[in-house]
């Protein structure tokens, strides 16, 4: 996918305060020059070091009719004093309709300000360039967006738990926020908001905010803290709440909220486990909303409320390490981001390690350990696929969309790295660095240049340092010290696993029936490339593998399924495909059945009829990978 050739000469954002300093100012020293460089957001049309935005007022109305927001969004802004005088307030808009863009000056008089929409960039949107007159001040955009934003789900009633009332929902990263909100749509722009959002009758508003006050159908949301765009985040359905501990609670629609209640008990005190750990939770409140089954990701990390797949909703608690990980953004990601998409590791790396120490602290040493094993073999998987651009902490994202980088890479990889410095200082010595950064860095937005500098100053003053933090960053692949976490119960479960393909034990004989997901996760992946489908139907009837609930086993199960040909768990694979939009688990079915031309066929078929349910964002992916769509 190229790059609109306009886009590459406006659409670059220079963040932070150095402002003086021009991205084409040759007077500047090379590695200054770098520097800077890093922090352009290739994404974004904005201009933050001329004009920024500092707070967002939202009026919007819901209208599921037309599935359609409506209102305004007024921005408070600043020019900056090394700007142009002249210099307009940038924003990035997709798919938006501008009907009206005003002054916050009299009423009376004739307030409207001259702007200009530009030419939409396939990935980037259209660029809303605003003449401003004053310094600072507010501009009021009126205006619409499409019944296809890119950011929201508008579902009908049969396609939410209950069935009875319409829902949506809001999912804002990497740089969807501008289908919704004219905003300056770039990770290193932080501001405060307060939203009043209009429902139709019977029918709830939640906010990733806190919630002021609600009078007959509007609701009033207060966010006081800096955050980017893409944390703003909005979902309207047929929702209640229950309260599970002092600060935490979950909402969800009245089918699924005692369910959800019950598996995510354990979140006030991963909350305290976290605060020991990593410093204050800074956020007030700690919710979790469960969201419909067509939900594209398993959780978004949205500011106090947490949006989650029910696909977690495993009835025994087994899942909750996404709880974790979402709750550990409120550090990283949240407090401390990255700022541009490059940068991403910064988000992800940090959150999967501190995921994993929640789940050592809460649930002992082994779990922590095979959840580590889990992620790398992961991430091996995808490095064997990927091109060696692919497999850099700081990814090169120039002319893609963001989402491309939502690899295991800057997870895994990340939070290896972040395991391979803490084996290297010690653990008591690299808790303390971690809180002092999310302490030094709270409700800033950082580049990865920002993170070494601080790194090497904390913990390698006297230099040089042991680990080879250039390697780790910029070069693909894995470091050969890379961290090898290593799981007892894993390598039993591998011997089980070769006695059985080998014939030498029966399914039963495996005694697997209280095994936990991980135990099956690991059986299942260590199984040879090939069984035969007597020995797929033998093991089903063991232990009833088709028909599990728990949508980690069911879809690791599916896979061997279509990778066997066995038949047996056809139908379940097409319930699964059709009534879950989890694009993790999506993906590699689809890849799974495109492998041989019926396969493919299946493929299409299945989802003709599932498209229609899932998010744009799955349906994106999902069309690229089988060539359908438009
Ligand atoms: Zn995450």
């Amino acid at each position: 996918m190229s790059m609109h050739p306009l886009a590459l000469c406006v659409g670059i954002v220079l963040l932070g305060g150095s402002a003086s300093m021009s991205y084409a100012d040759d007077r500047i020293p090379a590695e200054a020059k770098v520097a800077e460089g890093d922090r352009v957001d290739l994404h974004s049309f904005s201009k933050p070091n001329q004009v920024r935005v500092e707070h967002v007022r939202l009026f919007l109305t819901v209208d599921f009719a037309k599935k359609e927001l409506r209102g305004e969004a007024a921005l408070r802004y600043k020019r900056e004093a090394t700007a142009p005088r002249n210099a307009p307030l940038v924003l990035d808009t997709r798919d938006l309709t501008i009907e009206a863009v005003m002054t916050d000056g009299d009423p009376h008089l004739d307030n409207r300000l001259s702007y200009t929409l530009g030419k939409a960039d396939p990935i980037l949107g259209a660029p809303l360039t605003i003449a401003i007159e004053r310094d600072s001040g507010e501009v009021i955009i009126r205006y619409r967006t499409s019944p296809k934003a890119s950011a929201l789900q508008w579902l009908d009633a049969p396609r939410t738990a209950g069935r009875k009332h319409p829902f949506l929902f809001s999912q804002s990263q990497a740089i969807h926020a501008r289908s919704w909100i004219p905003c300056q749509d770039s990770p290193g722009v932080r501001v405060t908001y307060d939203a009043e959002i209009r429902v139709p009758d019977g029918l709830g508003a939640v906010m990733a905010a806190d919630r002021v006050r609600q009078q007959g159908n509007v609701t009033t949301f207060k966010m006081d803290k800096p955050i980017p765009s893409y944390l703003i985040a909005l979902a309207v359905g047929d929702l209640v709440f229950r309260p599970i501990g002092k600060r935490t609670g979950v909402w969800a629609e009245p089918s699924v909220v005692d369910k959800a209640a019950y598996e995510f008990a354990d979140t006030e005190k991963m909350v305290e486990a976290a605060e020991k750990r990593f410093g204050p939770y800074r956020w007030g409140r700690y919710d979790i909303l469960v969201l419909p089954p067509s939900f594209p990701f398993g959780g978004m990390e949205n500011p106090k409320l947490t949006f989650a797949t029910p696909t977690v909703l495993a009835g025994d608690r087994s899942l909750v390490a996404l709880i974790a990980h979402e709750l550990a953004h409120s550090w990283s990601g949240n407090q401390v981001t990255g700022a541009t998409w490059r940068d991403f590791w910064l988000n992800e790396g940090f959150t999967t390690y501190l995921e994993n120490r929640i789940i050592e602290d809460l649930y002992g040493k082994d779990r922590a350990t095979m959840e580590a094993v889990l992620g790398k073999q992961e991430l091996r998987e995808e490095l064997a696929k990927f091109a060696p651009r692919d497999e850099i902490l700081h990814v090169d994202l120039k002319g893609r969309d963001p989402d491309e980088g939502m690899t295991r890479v800057p997870y895994e990889k990340g939070a290896l790295l972040l395991k391979r410095l803490e084996d290297t200082v010690g653990r008591d010595k690299f808790d303390a660095f971690l809180k002092g950064y999310f302490d030094h860095f709270a409700f800033k937005s950082l580049t990865t240049d920002d993170f070494t500098r601080y790194l090497r100053a904390e913990l390698f003053p006297k230099g040089p340092e042991p680990v080879d933090l250039h390697a780790w960053i910029h070069n693909p692949g894995l470091p050969d010290d890379a961290p090898e976490p290593k799981s007892e119960r894993f390598a039993a479960i591998d011997k089980l696993a070769a006695t059985w393909s080998d014939g030498k034990v029966m399914a039963r004989d495996l005694r697997a029936a209280d095994w936990s997901t991980l135990e099956w996760l690991h059986f299942l992946r260590a199984l040879p490339a090939k069984v035969a489908p007597e020995k797929m139907r033998e093991l089903d009837n063991a232990y009833n593998l088709t028909d599990r609930g728990n949508s980690e086993i069911a879809s690791q199960w599916l896979l061997l399924a279509i990778r066997n040909g066995y038949t047996g768990s056809d139908a379940r694979l097409d319930d699964f495909l059709t009534s879950i939009g989890r694009r993790k688990f999506l993906m590699p079915l689809y890849t799974e059945l495109s492998r041989t031309p019926a396969g493919k066929e299946r493929a299409r078929a299945i989802y003709k009829k599932a498209r229609p349910f899932y998010h744009p964002i799955a349906v994106e992916s999902v069309d690229k990978l089988l060539g359908v769509g438009g």
